[in-house]
């Protein structure tokens, strides 16, 4: 398999984040995990075993999964190997040992499973039989298996590793990985899995690094060092590239090199429909550090900085001040812009590891967002009083994400009333006008915006979890993407209900999920009457080239007939042939 690849060979995926590169592939290999020993109360232990159990269980269901690919691909005595790896998670010496570490020692269960696993390695490892120490790898390959299920940890590799440009190629990775990556030396990437909204995809977007996932077989396929080129405006990944496909793409790069000068003209220009609609234009942030490019693009603002980042891929939760610093250096960058801060959305495809949450069966269903952080109320006091302060310095607004009815809402103001009240006991600032909205991500949010739109300031519409939970597709498995559809009639209705009851209620509404930064959506979007576009920097000059090229009346058509028709992919094919006409120039580079 890998490393046999001789001629050209193509790979068709899912485009998830534009732009080409090429370069030397880099699989990614799983690492050693650093697993620390952690002391347990006597009631935790009991948990602790469900979770080992739980882990167990996890593992062995994917070493099932990768058996029946690899038979499907290769020949079954390669997936015969994995029958060891199968009969090792069954050993009850092992898992015995474990359990009676964790009990008698209490302690948790990833350190308890290391220390017995690795007695045993060395023990294999150093017997005089061949076959015997080849067991070895196989209880290492297993234990980081195991491990990762226990850590959470999906995709784990060793990013240091990195020390010459690569395209890296792996079964998938994960949100928090993705945020580690260094531009530097990461390419582009192409995974297996995932889909188009996902974080993982959405990360890439905003470092502005070429991506195309839903690949299926390719991490088994390729071999570090093979050579490859990604095309992340198709989603294609072409291993040895004929000169042929070089010269062609190298003919692709100059129309669009031709087509960035243009989008550098209107980087500063306001985003005005040529009869004189202005659309506020501003960005997706993930970070402290994203500021520089959202000042660069020209946004007016950041409509949506999803702060979660600030809690992940780090050993313990951030203080309040930690937090406040953040927080207060964005707004102070950007001023007189505002920046909305979305509280934190925990939960779905985003883990922070040192929370050691439950896993859950269907974590886009679960504990994620303002549900999560209603039932850690000083976890969520300490992020809503950082905001706060931060008010104080600049022009912040606030939203919370995956708000599903009043309550919930009502809960969250009143702990932002008992905050306000303590700052103002402790005598520290904070904007006592600070305009709070709610993210309409989904349905039953969209159904009762009317009564949500009395409590609230505005309106952002989060695209991403709104198609999902209403299309019931989720949003990172390639396997529904064809389901995964933005301009399926129910979606439209939800957005243009959304934003009606905005406008009766005197509150605008915006848009911050990825189709607020696709250009061949962007005239739907106006036509339904959204105030607001927020999306990756790096696609808003695209997003302002098109609404400059369009007419707000022609748009308003396109809308209306969208929502006569019952038809996703007839509505689609609309709005690509009125995008088409108004700027063709920003189709002309795609392969
Ligand atoms: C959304 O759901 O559209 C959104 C913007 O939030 P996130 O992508 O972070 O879930
Ligand atoms: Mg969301």
């Amino acid at each position: 398999m890998s490393g046999q690849l001789k001629g050209e060979k193509a790979y068709h995926g899912i485009a998830v984040s534009a732009g080409v590169c090429r370069g030397k592939v880099l699989v990614i290999h799983r690492t050693q995990h650093v697993v620390a020993r952690r002391e347990l109360d006597a009631d935790a232990v009991a948990p602790e075993i469900r979770r080992f159990e739980h882990a167990l269980v996890r593992t062995r269901q994917q070493i099932t999964e990768i058996q029946r690919r690899v038979a499907a691909t290769m020949s079954s005595s390669e997936a015969d190997i994995f029958d060891a790896h199968l009969l090792m998670l069954e050993d009850r010496v092992l898992i015995e040992e474990v359990l009676k570490i964790v009990q008698e020692q209490k302690v948790n269960a990833d350190f308890a499973f290391h220390t017995a696993a690795e007695r045993y390695i060395t023990v294999l490892e150093n017997v005089d039989d061949e076959y015997l120490r080849e067991r070895a790898a196989d209880l290492r390959d297993l234990t980081v298996r195991v491990l990762d299920n226990l850590l959470e940890v999906k995709d784990a590799f060793n990013l240091r590793n990195l020390n010459e440009p690569c395209i890296l190629v792996g079964h998938d990775l994960s949100p928090s990985t993705t945020a580690q990556l260094d531009k530097k030396f990461v390419l582009g990437f192409a995974t297996d899995i995932g889909g188009k909204t996902s974080h993982t995809a959405i990360l890439a977007r905003s470092m502005d690094i070429p991506a195309v996932v839903g690949l299926q077989t390719i991490s088994d396929e390729l071999a570090s060092g093979d050579y490859a080129l990604l095309d992340g405006y198709s989603g294609t990944v072409i291993v040895n590239p004929t000169d042929q496909t070089l010269f062609e793409y190298g003919q692709l790069a100059k129309v669009r090199a031709s087509l960035d000068e243009k989008l550098r003209e209107v980087q500063h220009q306001p985003a005005v429909t040529l009869d004189g609609k202005t659309v506020h234009l501003s960005a997706n942030i993930e970070a402290q550090h994203d500021v520089a490019s959202v000042l660069e693009h020209g946004a007016e603002g950041v409509g949506l900085f999803r702060t979660e980042f600030l809690f992940i891929n780090r050993e313990s939760l951030p203080t309040e001040e930690e937090q406040y610093r953040v927080y207060r250096e964005v707004a102070a960058a950007l001023k007189p812009n505002s920046v909305i801060i979305r509280t934190l959305d925990l939960g779905g495809d985003k883990f922070a590891s040192h929370l050691q949450l439950a896993k859950e069966m269907n974590p886009f269903l679960g504990w994620r967002a303002i549900r999560f952080c209603l039932a850690q109320p000083e976890l969520f006091r300490a992020q809503l009083r950082a905001i706060l302060r931060a008010s104080a310095e600049g022009n912040i607004k606030m939203m919370y994400p995956m708000v599903s009815g009043l309550d919930e809402l009502n809960q969250a103001n009143a702990l932002v009333d008992q905050c306000k009240a303590e700052l103002r006991a402790e005598n520290i600032p904070f904007d006592a006008n600070l305009e709070v909205g709610v993210m309409i991500e989904i349905p039953s949010a969209a159904l009762i915006a009317n009564a949500l739109a009395k409590k609230v300031k505005f309106f952002s519409i989060g695209s991403n979890d709104l198609i999902q939970y209403t299309l019931a597709a989720d949003r990172t498995n390639e396997k529904v993407s064809h389901l995964y559809e933005p301009t399926h009639p129910a979606i439209l209705r939800l957005i243009k209900m959304t934003v009606d009851a905005a406008h009766t209620n005197g509150i605008w509404a915006g848009v911050c999920g990825e189709i607020a930064g696709d250009p061949v959506l962007a005239p739907l979007l106006l036509g339904l009457g959204v105030d607001e576009l927020s999306a990756a920097p790096a696609v808003l000059n695209e997003m302002k080239y098109i609404i400059r090229r369009v007419k707000f009346s022609e748009a308003q058509a396109l809308a209306e007939t969208a929502l006569q028709s019952d038809s996703p992919s007839e509505i689609f094919a609309r709005c690509v042939e009125y995008a088409r006409q108004t700027a063709p120039s920003l189709f002309e580079s795609r392969a």
